[in-house]
């Protein structure tokens, strides 16, 4: 199969070397890749061919297969400004340091 962007499989090879790259450039190069993969691939294109580690769009359909969301912990620090919940609510502050 012929390559589908070669401006795009430029900047996955240049890109860092984290989770979806391979895939990406698979498919780029017109190679068949699975499911799973495809959703590599499109985040770590989604976030700036691997610049960023993490992924914070909830609202993101593919956000809970990406290999970038952030742990359930830590997005909830986020979510609740600092106020920790346990299975009884509110167990507490939390220090974003
Ligand atoms: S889950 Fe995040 S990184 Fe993946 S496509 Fe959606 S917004 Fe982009």
């Amino acid at each position: 199969m012929p390559i589908l962007d070669e401006d795009m499989l430029k900047s996955a090879k240049a890109g860092k070397l984290r989770a979806g790259r391979n895939p990406l450039i698979k498919y780029l190069s017109g190679g068949k890749i699975f499911r799973t993969d495809a959703v590599k691939a499109k985040c770590y294109d989604c976030n700036g061919m691997g610049e960023s580690k993490e992924c914070d769009i909830i609202s993101c359909s593919l956000y809970p297969y990406s290999p970038y969301r952030i742990k359930k912990d830590r997005l909830l620090k986020r979510a609740l400004g600092g106020v920790r919940r346990g299975k009884k609510g509110i167990v507490g502050e939390v220090s974003n340091a």
